[in-house]
């Protein structure tokens, strides 16, 4: 039996009328599992439409109303975290229990956004001129779009549409079309919290969507994560098009690991950021950088760890790393193999053909894959792979290291492994990177903090959720009041000062 996922628009479910429909996979098994409808002009035009409906009312919703939505919000999708869960790994692919951890920490969004009166008082001075009081308030912007990508169909929306709806917005969601369940079930689950119609929407759809909504003069701000080349485009359009604008982008994150360090450590975070997930993740570890003479004592360990790695569907109980998520991102993944061979890299580990629990069937299996002797002019390298491929580079000192990483054109996350504290410090203080881990191989900032990276990895100004994300959804209207007072001093044609 295979389903059919449609849009979510003014607070139920809306059948696309574009006639276009695009595929959703189950990537265990390789079967085509469902189709989704993908947006044209009338769907976007009616998902806008909704939400700029619903901005009046919610706009005017008192902070206490949004702050018990918001509560109630995250305590359903906590007790639903399992069945979200389950959908995610199946049409994902990755692991049940690495879905259930991007569930935890899109909640953790959810909780900071609980705290929406505290975020969004202003500031005020009484007296900045004789009997003159200046305030500050911050309002929200209106529609805001969120655009995501396939790798957190869960987690990454969550960064962006809590914070937004507490500020006041309303919301369109466009998710990958690759696994758009889970972002139908947040949908009903806002539904159940008692936010009214229209607050947040659902729309379908691939570039045809995107651009919709990047179009359109009634969408005011737009976030969105994916990859580089479609992060530039959004944030070139949406700006162009009168929009504030996040964009973030791709990665290729470096993992430094000085010779004091604990190579036991490095190799297990190496191998966990590295393949968790299958290495689709913006935070994955994918170059390991060893300073000699560690170089090949550190990958003998790696090697030694991979090799205990258990391959399989994500709901399987002893799968550690499930399927890549279409078959055409498997063999994009695969071919970086092929081609880093020919360039002169060993093949560690050759992750082609793995033993699968359950067996491989059609599914889009990739097992772990280690690239040893690396250099920067190699494909592997230069390209964001975004799959269980982990290579490494050696250098010959701190400096070489740091040369590298500063000349890679993203700055997504990056860590370094030592036990000397001033090279940690020394590195987190120079390293032209957003997110740096001492000793951490994922450093993804808590809600409070804000997530994002430098250079190719971010277009726009502000980082998303935390203060920075707050500051994204509202505009600040700074008030300068008096109050009639018989003092109040007549004409006077001077421009205004304090005193
Ligand atoms: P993607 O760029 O292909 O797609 C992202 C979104 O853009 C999807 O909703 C997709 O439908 C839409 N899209 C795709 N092609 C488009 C086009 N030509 N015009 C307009 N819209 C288009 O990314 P993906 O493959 O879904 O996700 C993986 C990428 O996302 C990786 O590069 C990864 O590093 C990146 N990512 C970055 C972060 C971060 O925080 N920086 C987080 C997660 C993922």
């Amino acid at each position: 039996m295979t389903k059919h996922v449609t849009h979510w628009i003014g607070g139920k479910p809306f059948g696309g009328e574009s006639g276009r429909r695009g595929d959703i996979f189950e990537p265990a098994s390789g079967r085509v599992a469902g189709t989704v409808d993908l947006a044209g002009p009338r769907e976007v035009g009616a998902a806008v439409a909704a939400a700029k409906a619903a901005f009046p009312g919610w706009r005017d919703a008192s902070l206490s109303r949004r702050a018990k939505v918001l509560f109630r919000f995250r305590e359903l999708v906590d007790a639903h975290s399992g069945e979200l869960a389950r959908l995610i790994s199946s049409e994902h692919g990755k692991v049940v229990a690495d879905a259930a951890g991007e569930v935890a920490r899109g909640l953790e969004v959810a909780e900071f956004a609980c705290g929406i009166p505290h975020l969004l008082k202003g500031g005020f001075s009484e007296n900045v001129s004789s009997r003159v009081d200046a305030y500050s308030i911050l309002q929200p912007v209106g529609v805001a779009a969120g655009i995501t990508p396939f790798n957190f169909p869960a987690m990454v929306p969550m960064w962006m549409f809590p914070v937004a709806i507490a500020c006041g917005n309303t919301f369109v969601l466009k998710p990958s079309e690759k696994d758009p369940s889970a972002s139908v079930r947040l949908a009903e689950l806002w539904a159940e919290a008692g936010l009214p119609d229209g607050v947040f929407n659902v729309l379908h759809g691939d570039r045809e969507a995107v651009d919709g909504l990047l179009r359109h003069p009634d969408v005011k701000a737009v976030s969105f994560v994916g990859s580089t080349p479609i992060a530039r485009h959004v944030y070139e359009t949406a700006a162009a098009n009168g929009k504030r604008v996040q964009a973030l982008g791709g990665a290729k994150n470096h993992m430094l690991v000085l010779p004091d360090a604990d190579l036991d450590l490095a190799a297990d975070a190496a191998v966990s950021a590295g393949f968790g997930s299958a290495g689709e993740r913006c935070m994955a570890i994918s170059v390991v950088v060893a300073v000699d003479p560690v170089g090949d004592e550190l990958t003998a360990k790696i090697k030694e760890r991979v090799a205990g790695l258990r391959v399989g569907p994500g709901d399987h109980p002893e799968s550690q790393m499930g399927p890549l998520v279409t078959k055409a991102h498997r063999d994009r993944v695969t071919s970086y193999l092929d081609g880093a061979v020919e360039q002169g890299a060993t093949l560690a580990v050759d992750g082609r053909d793995p033993d699968v629990l359950g067996g491989a069937g059609e599914g889009f299996w990739l097992g772990p894959a280690v690239l040893d002797h690396v250099t920067p002019d190699m494909d592997a390298y230069r390209d964001e792979i975004f799959g269980p491929v982990l290579s490494v580079v050696r250098a010959g000192s701190y400096d070489a290291a740091m040369e590298l990483i500063s000349a890679n054109p993203y700055g997504n996350g990056t860590a370094i492994f030592t036990d000397d504290g001033g090279a940690a410090r020394r590195f987190q203080n120079e390293v032209e990177v957003g997110m740096v881990g001492v000793n951490v191989p994922i450093p993804v900032p808590m809600a409070y903090y804000s997530f994002g990276g430098w250079k190719d990895s971010l277009f726009g100004d502000s980082h998303v959720h935390g203060m920075e994300g707050v500051h994204f959804y509202t505009r600040t209207k700074a008030v300068t009041a008096r109050w009639p007072d018989p003092s109040h001093g007549g004409v006077n044609l001077g421009f205004p000062t304090g005193g």
